[in-house]
């Protein structure tokens, strides 16, 4: 930002502000932010616009944002090959793998939050079902094997356009090792759980709601949300 001009600094740090993405220069996003107060702005929820698109992925052409007829919020579109690229929520699956009592936990190889721990869970991949994708991500970050996941949590986290869904799971053994995304992998009881160095707010959660549940000997399908002041930094 060094150099910048007055003006131009004051759009950057509104798109700072408004898609939280600092190398924005999208006019028409700026203008969109600008006019937020106005009567009809329920579309301009930051959170729509989630990442700013220049060009379009299909065809090159610079991409307008606008809103679509038929529609009620601004997208990207393409004036070229007419594409509207949909930015929509991404869902996170995982587990918590259990063996005879303790819960296996991941300590994290990479940012974010590298060095704390977590349980396995990643970014669904296309043509996996959920669950296929929780065994994946359990076997990618801790070298381990559940078989019998049943669903056990949704999460809402709508400051990030995310979802979680994680599966409770047993391990077929107690067989595991850090894969390349984890620099250690270990079995947890509740007891034993490091409360202070878990790495996201959304497992800490699902962690304390898991254990409460074991107390009680019950686990019915439950859903929760994570607001952004609940974020760990
Ligand atoms: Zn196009």
């Amino acid at each position: 930002m060094i150099g910048l001009e007055g003006p131009r600094r004051a759009k950057m740090r509104m798109c700072l502000a408004w898609t939280r993405n600092p190398d924005c220069q999208d006019d028409a996003l700026c203008a969109l932010a600008a006019s937020r107060d106005r009567p009809g702005a329920q579309s301009l929820n930051p959170n729509l616009i989630w990442y700013t698109m220049n060009f379009c992925p299909n065809c090159g052409a610079k991409v307008n944002l606008q809103i679509p007829r038929g529609d009620d919020r601004h997208r990207h579109v393409c004036p070229s090959c007419r594409q509207i690229h949909y930015q929509n929520p991404k869902l996170v699956v995982g587990v918590i793998p259990e063996w005879q009592g303790r819960i296996l936990l991941c300590r994290r190889a990479i940012a974010p939050r590298e060095g704390l721990w977590t349980l396995p869970a990643g970014y669904l991949e296309n043509g996996e079902t959920a669950a296929e994708g929780a065994r994946r991500e359990t076997w990618e970050e801790a070298r381990a094997r559940v078989d019998d996941l049943v669903p056990y949590i949704l999460f809402d986290l709508t400051f990030i356009n995310q979802l979680y869904l994680l599966f409770r799971g047993t391990l077929a053994s107690e067989v595991c090792q850090p894969g390349s995304e984890s620099l250690a992998v270990g079995f947890f009881a509740e007891a034993e759980i490091p409360w202070n160095e878990i790495a996201f707010k959304v497992i800490e959660e699902t962690l304390r709601r898991y254990f409460r549940d074991c107390a009680r000997g019950t686990f019915l399908f439950q859903t929760g949300r994570i607001h952004p002041a609940e974020r760990k930094e």
